[in-house]
């Protein structure tokens, strides 16, 4: 048994899953996107869950998170997004996963190693229309069309393009960029690429704009109980599907002016009980992705955080919940240990709190505990059927 871990409640998962496809317009499915082990919650039971429910497309961002899923059992679509390298050809191939072709040295390569292995490469073409970071500009197309027809292992199924302001609703920029696709599906059609699966979508842009669903959307945030943005708050009935817990390894009554952590920033202001939890920065705990300001008020508020902080009186301190209060983390967060300030609150050594650790950021290892305990478990359950219910991971 651990004492820091990620519970996972597959059943959220499923919730909005199908909360996503009655929004669905005619003729278009979910292609769920399951990269970065979905998102922090472990992709092959999330994709698994969501194929039970009838989920025929899944989208990651590299060939070995892909083959990850066939060798779980993963059945139909497994479109890899990111590029593929041509030494990661055969195994891609091997694993029947579709790839994202997004400029010429791929297909040259990609034709090559096809061809050598007598293989067809199933392939999405990825149209750059604003997003900067991967896909064929405009210029381009024509001569795309063109080798495509000369590369005879390269097979295109599908044609996609991915939205770089949807989230912010930024709506002329995103027209634009659909506009841009649009005009890139009419030249592949007017050299018999015909038929092609289109997808734009992703999750901000599914509940923005139902005439662009095409033939798939592509959604991650969504299923896992977020919203892009809080503009898009309550337009689907999502569940959260993750908590992340940690219990209390120690637990001491400490007088008033006693230093807590590293370089001592923290005092007791008066008696008190200090709780120790098992969790820190290696796990995720504490850390930030980099805030970027977006405008004049961003810098401000970064200036005013930063003077606060000087004075000694902002921290930006981290809090946990325990019994419902909101805890606040005392000093300093730790590799693995972080001090809290739990005041007169009547608890024990051995109580779980709840940590505010970001699903991307939060160190797999507590996933894969949560996983392989709840496999133990049912190893252990003899009742009929009951190991089925878990699914094994990783
Ligand atoms: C991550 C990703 C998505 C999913 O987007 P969400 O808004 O997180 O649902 C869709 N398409 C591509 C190309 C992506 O990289």
């Amino acid at each position: 048994m651990s004492d820091a871990w990620i519970d996972i409640d597959l059943d959220a998962i499923a919730n909005n899953y199908r909360e996503i496809t009655q929004h669905l317009s005619p003729g278009a499915r979910v292609m769920s996107v399951v990269k970065a082990d979905a998102y922090g919650l472990g992709a092959v039971p999330v994709a698994r869950t969501l194929q039970k429910l009838g989920c025929q497309a899944f989208a990651v961002t590299t060939a070995e998170e892909g083959l990850i899923l066939r060798e779980h059992g993963v059945e139909g679509i497994i479109l890899v997004l990111g590029p593929v390298s041509s030494e990661q050809m055969a195994e891609a191939l091997e694993g029947d996963l579709q790839l994202t072709l997004s400029d010429f040295y791929m297909l040259r390569k990609w034709e090559a190693v096809a061809a050598e292995l007598g293989k067809e490469a199933k392939v999405h073409l990825k149209l750059e229309t604003g997003m900067g970071r991967t896909g064929f500009f405009e210029k381009d197309w024509e001569l795309l069309a063109g080798l495509l027809k000369e590369s005879p292992h390269i097979t295109p199924v599908g044609v996609y393009t991915h939205l770089a302001r949807a989230a912010q609703r930024d709506q002329a920029y995103t027209r634009q960029q659909v506009e841009c696709f649009q005009r890139g599906v009419k030249v592949l059609e007017e050299h018999g690429f015909t038929g092609l699966w289109k997808h734009v979508c992703n999750s901000a842009a599914f509940l923005d704009y139902p005439e662009w669903h095409y033939d798939f959307i592509r959604t991650g945030t969504l299923l896992i109980g977020h919203f892009p943005a809080t503009a898009f708050a309550g337009k689907l009935k999502l569940q959260d599907p993750w908590v992340a817990k940690a219990r209390i390894v120690s637990l001491r009554r400490v007088p008033k002016g006693t230093f807590v952590g590293y370089q001592s920033i923290y005092r007791t202001k008066a008696e008190t009980q200090l709780a120790v939890i098992p969790v820190g920065y290696a796990d995720g705990f504490g850390v930030q992705p980099h805030f970027v300001p977006q405008g004049v008020w961003d810098f401000i508020k970064i200036v005013i955080k930063n003077f606060l902080a000087l004075c000694g009186i902002y921290r930006g301190q981290e809090t946990v919940t325990l019994q419902g209060h909101k805890i606040p983390v005392a000093g300093k967060i730790g590799m693995q240990l972080t001090v809290l300030d739990v005041g007169d609150l009547s608890c024990e050594t051995g109580d779980e709190v709840v940590l505010p650790l970001r699903r991307t950021q939060a160190n797999p290892r507590l996933l894969r505990q949560y996983w392989s305990e709840k496999r133990l478990i049912a190893k252990r359950n003899i009742k009929e059927g009951f190991l089925q219910s878990y699914p094994e991971y990783p």
